[in-house]
């Protein structure tokens, strides 16, 4: 073993667990295609001033989660991706795509890297699915969103998963709502713990997501952000619900969500899965209709998104034991050698397979007949060729079954013409 390791908070992924990332990422494509949105690939770095601006700096995440440099000391400051929505209403805005079309649909499948203590379900790189609808946040738009998740979750087979939602009324019915809190908590300051102590003055709301038992215990009696958001804003929640109503997807109305980052207003939501343990949290979003000013554009652009964690996915996926028919394809043929000397030919034959579209291996080893036979079905190959000399000299080979065990003599052209129909 090497004395190198993997940084703390990063990990490998091998081949068996590949085959369940391509897995989840052919459902996310799959579904993402039914419903019209499309795939954004963005830099894994940006400027740092764009998640500072669009994320909020009172937030965890810019306040003590990013990773960040200077490629030389005059240049400005980078930042390893934290999320995703930054970096797409950057692009869209750059781009200008406001301009092609009134309505944006986009996904993504990327890496975003986070300075958290690493921990079961939190990593310091991990990888979120999610989309953006931009141009739109209407309920019919807002229900687009949620539906799209939770048909991803529901292609899955996952079971018993929660959707809780709630409305934060527009960013004006916010603003009252973090006064009333900060009046409420303040008196308690003493009790807080340290962190929720530290967004009191930021961001009370983010108190309201503490799992501190004393804290808890306060929270219970503060006032909902409910009681601030104005009829306006309540009416179109009630749409976004009746929507979700009409597609069977069950949700439970939380006054409590509030979620962390600053530029969300009215529908936010979040979906939990008992199985994940301590880190509960599967996804969430949420409207975000003061982002695209807030990075410079001069047009109101209406907007909302979620992201789900893909490792946690996994782990769901995993934990309902949804993942028992998956298994890595082994190849059409594997080739088998009774003699050394004869692996030029061998690999002749695997390359007119493989030519004709037949996946085809064969041992680069030097290992014996025994030794290739193991490997043969180790790898799931439906069937064994075998090359000894009589075999080359006659150019008609031994095809076996390696499931039904049964063994015909072909030659080359047969082989093609019967595996080739597969
Ligand atoms: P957020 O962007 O913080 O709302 O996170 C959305 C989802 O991403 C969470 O519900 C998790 O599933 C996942 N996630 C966030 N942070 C991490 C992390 N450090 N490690 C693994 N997954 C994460």
């Amino acid at each position: 073993m090497t004395h190198y390791r993997a940084v703390k908070g990063t990990r490998d992924i091998f081949p068996e667990e590949v085959v369940i990332w391509q897995y989840l990422e052919g459902v996310v494509r799959r579904v993402a295609s039914l419903y019209g949105f499309h795939e954004i690939r963005t830099p894994v770095f940006e400027y740092t001033d764009l998640f500072q601006r669009s994320i909020g700096a009172t937030t965890d995440i810019v306040g003590k989660e990013m990773f960040t440099f200077q490629p030389d000391p005059r240049s400005r400051s980078i930042t390893l991706r934290p999320e995703m929505t930054a970096g797409v209403m950057r692009a869209f805005l750059q781009k200008g795509m406001a301009s092609s079309a009134p309505v944006h649909k986009l996904f993504y499948i990327s890496d975003l890297f986070r300075k958290e203590r690493p921990q079961a379900g939190r990593q310091r790189q991990f990888c979120q699915f999610g989309a953006e609808l931009i141009g739109a946040s209407s309920p019919p738009a807002v229900a687009e969103v949620i539906s799209y998740m939770m048909h991803v979750f529901r292609d899955l087979g996952l079971k018993g998963l929660k959707l809780r939602i709630n409305t934060l009324g527009d960013l004006e019915d916010r603003h009252r709502y973090r006064e009333a809190l900060k009046a409420y908590f303040s008196p308690y300051r003493d009790e807080l713990d340290e962190p929720s102590r530290e967004r009191l003055e930021k961001n009370p709301l983010r108190i309201l997501d503490s799992k501190h038992p004393r804290v808890r215990e306060i929270v219970a009696g503060a006032p909902l952000l409910t009681e601030y958001v104005r009829p306006e804003a309540r009416a179109e929640f009630e749409r976004v619900l009746g929507y979700l109503d009409e597609r069977s997807i069950d949700f439970v109305e939380d006054p409590l969500l509030v979620r962390g980052l600053d530029y969300y207003c009215h529908t936010a939501f979040e979906v939990q899965c008992d199985e994940l343990g301590a880190q509960d949290a599967l996804g969430g979003g949420g409207r975000y209709d003061g982002l695209a000013r807030e990075l410079g554009s001069r047009q109101d652009l209406p907007a909302v998104g979620f992201a789900v964690g893909m490792e946690r996915l996994l782990m769901a996926v995993e934990k309902q034991g949804l993942l028992s028919s998956l298994t890595a394809l082994g190849p059409e043929v594997y080739v088998v050698l009774q003699d050394a000397a004869l692996v030029d030919h061998a690999l002749g034959l695997c390359g007119r397979l493989r030519d004709a579209g037949i996946t085809a291996e064969m041992d680069l080893a030097g290992r014996s007949m025994k030794a290739q036979m193991r490997e043969a079905n180790k790898t799931g190959a439906r069937h064994a060729l075998f090359v000894g000399s009589e075999e080359v000299q006659k150019g008609v080979y031994g095809l076996k079954n390696l499931s039904s065990s049964s063994q015909e003599s072909l030659d080359l052209e047969a082989i093609l013409r019967q595996l080739g129909n597969h």
